[in-house]
This record gives structure tokens, C-alpha cells and sequence, in this order.
């Protein structure tokens, strides 16, 4: 069993894009800049977006955070939005999910700029996503294809089930490695909560990607020897060990999925890494679009 080290496979993405913005500024041009907003307090949003900050100055892009009060209005986010679409300086922007209930989470998403849209979560992107288009694919999507480009893990007739059909993970994972593409060309099966006899589908499976968000759901039976295990389940569980008071846990039992895997991504340590990795790939995307328009 070989490890799918997100840690290793990101840091080669954010090596390759330093030495990019080095070379660019370099030559006088400004660093790309991402700007996040962040509404209320949320322990695991903080945690994202404080990391999404980090990288971006380990690498040399520009980064500002807006943050807004729990009970901030919708029209005060909007503002922000529109305030960060047109400002020239800003290349990606995003909105820290979930928000609070009394803001509409879709018409929020509609309103940021495509072209800023570094999440790739506009109808928009995800429209010519679909059509295999240019687009700003959504950066757990685009961070699980990027492990699996690292290992040279490949894809092409291979049986790939995936749990969960999400507008973030699932739906968009499905069909990017249904597509004649890199990491596509695979025969995909999206399965979710009322799917009959899970189990059997897995052990059809040559890739399974486990995005349903219930620790320790995939379990050795569930799977054929040999086959490759991607887990993008985060969920946090009570852990008074912890100085944090808390764990993160995968989809998958790691313990006893593991040893019958050729490869399997850990969590933590695995997809979350890619993520990250993937929106920063987004966003010199952004940056190279704004700079090809004006
Ligand atoms: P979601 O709740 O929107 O979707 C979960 C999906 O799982 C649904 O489509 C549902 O039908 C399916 N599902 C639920 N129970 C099932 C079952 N028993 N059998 C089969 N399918 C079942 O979740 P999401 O936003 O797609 O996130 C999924 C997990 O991935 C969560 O743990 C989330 O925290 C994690 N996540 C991780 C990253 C990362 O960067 N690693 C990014 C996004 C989400």
C-alpha cells in the first residue's frame, strides 16, 4: 500500500507556483491577490480560511480577509461582493461556506464575478464544466485529480464508484473523470444515500472516492484488493486527548481499509492539503485572466 501524501503532492503544486510569481515579480508585476469573506465565526470556517490566508503568503500571493458579523445583513455581504468584484487589484473571490441561515447561499454564489470565481461554484463554471470548457473547477474536485496526476495513478477504463453527489465534491468529481481528459476517461458510478447495496458497487470499484461525510464509513469489505481509496471526508469528532478538544475523521477506516489498497489518501494529511493546493491553482488561473484582459 503506497500513501497518496497530499502534504507532498501540494507542496510540489505551491513549489511550482512560487517560483512562478517570483519570476513575475521579478519582472515588475504585481502578485496575484485573493480576497476571502468570511461571515461569523464558525470554529472549522476560521480554521479554513486561516489556512487558505497562510498559503497564499507561503507563496507569495497577496490575500485580504473581509469579515463580517454573525448577524450582519445579506445586503452588507452583497456589498462586499460586488465591492471586491470590481476592484481591479482583487484576481479570486470567495465565500467562506456554510453562511448563516438567514443568507441565501445560492443567490450569494451567483453574485460573485466568474471570472473571480475561484471556488468554481457559479452556475456559470459549473455549466462549462459540464461541457469540458475552460473553468474554475471546484477546488476539491480539482485537488483530488491533482493527487491522483501526482501518482500517476491511472484512470482511463478503470471502474470508479463515488460516494456522495455533492455540487462541490461528488456531481463535479463524477463527471470530470467520466470526460476524455486527463485523470478522466474512467466508467464512473455515483452512488449516495438511497443507492441499494453499496457494498457490492465498491467491490466493483477500481478508484473509489469516499465524499459522504460520515467517519469511518468505508470498511475493508467494501473494497477489492488493490483498488485505490480516496477519502475527502472531514468531519470533526469530540476528542478530550486533543488539545483542541476535537479529531478530524475521514469516510474511509483507514486501519483495516489500507492494508487491501494499492494506494489510499489519508485524513488528515490527504484531500484537505489538495484543496488548498487547487484553489491557489485557481487563483494564478484568475490572476492570468485578468492580466490577458486588460
Ligand atoms: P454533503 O452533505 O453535501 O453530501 C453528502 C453526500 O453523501 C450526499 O450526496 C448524500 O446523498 C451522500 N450520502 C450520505 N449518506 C450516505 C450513505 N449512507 N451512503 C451513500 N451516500 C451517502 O457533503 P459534501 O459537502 O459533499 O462533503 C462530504 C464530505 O467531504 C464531508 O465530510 C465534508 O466535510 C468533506 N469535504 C472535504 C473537503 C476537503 O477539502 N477535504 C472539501 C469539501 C468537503
Amino acid at each position: 500500500m503506497q500513501l497518496l501524501d497530499g502534504k507532498i503532492a501540494a507542496q510540489s503544486i505551491k513549489d511550482h507556483l512560487k517560483e512562478k510569481i517570483e519570476t513575475l515579480v521579478a519582472t515588475g508585476r504585481r502578485s496575484p491577490h485573493l480576497a476571502a469573506i468570511l461571515v461569523g465565526n464558525d470554529g472549522a470556517s476560521e480554521t479554513y480560511v486561516a489556512s487558505k490566508i497562510r498559503n497564499c503568503s507561503e507563496i507569495g500571493f497577496r490575500s485580504s480577509l473581509i469579515r463580517l458579523d454573525a448577524a450582519a445583513t445579506e445586503e452588507s455581504l452583497i456589498q462586499a461582493i460586488e465591492q471586491l468584484n470590481s476592484d481591479t487589484t482583487v484576481d479570486g473571490v470567495l465565500v467562506q461556506l456554510p453562511l448563516p441561515k438567514h443568507m441565501n447561499e445560492s443567490k450569494i454564489i451567483q453574485l460573485i464575478h466568474p471570472d473571480k470565481d475561484v471556488d468554481g461554484f457559479h452556475p456559470i463554471n459549473a455549466g462549462r464544466m459540464l461541457q469540458g470548457l475552460t473553468c474554475f473547477v471546484p477546488a476539491t474536485p480539482l485537488g483530488i485529480l491533482l493527487l491522483l496526476e501526482h501518482y500517476h495513478i491511472e484512470t482511463s477504463g478503470k471502474m470508479v464508484v463515488v460516494i456522495g453527489r455533492s455540487n462541490i465534491v461528488g456531481r463535479p468529481i463524477s463527471v470530470l473523470m467520466s470526460q476524455d481528459r486527463p485523470q478522466g476517461n474512467a466508467t464512473v458510478t455515483v452512488t449516495h444515500s438511497r443507492s441499494k447495496d453499496l457494498p457490492s458497487i465498491c467491490r466493483h470499484a477500481d478508484i473509489i472516492i469516499a465524499a459522504l461525510g460520515k467517519p469511518l464509513f468505508l470498511k475493508a469489505d467494501m473494497i477489492k484488493p488493490g483498488a485505490v481509496v480516496v477519502d475527502v471526508g472531514i468531519t470533526r469528532v469530540v476528542d478530550p486527548q486533543k488539545k483542541s478538544g476535537f479529531a478530524i475523521r475521514g469516510d474511509v477506516d483507514f486501519e483495516t481499509v489500507a492494508p487491501k489498497c494499492s494506494y489510499i489518501s489519508p485524513v488528515p494529511g490527504g484531500v484537505g492539503l489538495m484543496t488548498i493546493a487547487a484553489l491557489l491553482h485557481n487563483t494564478m488561473m484568475a490572476y492570468e485572466i485578468h492580466h490577458s484582459n486588460t
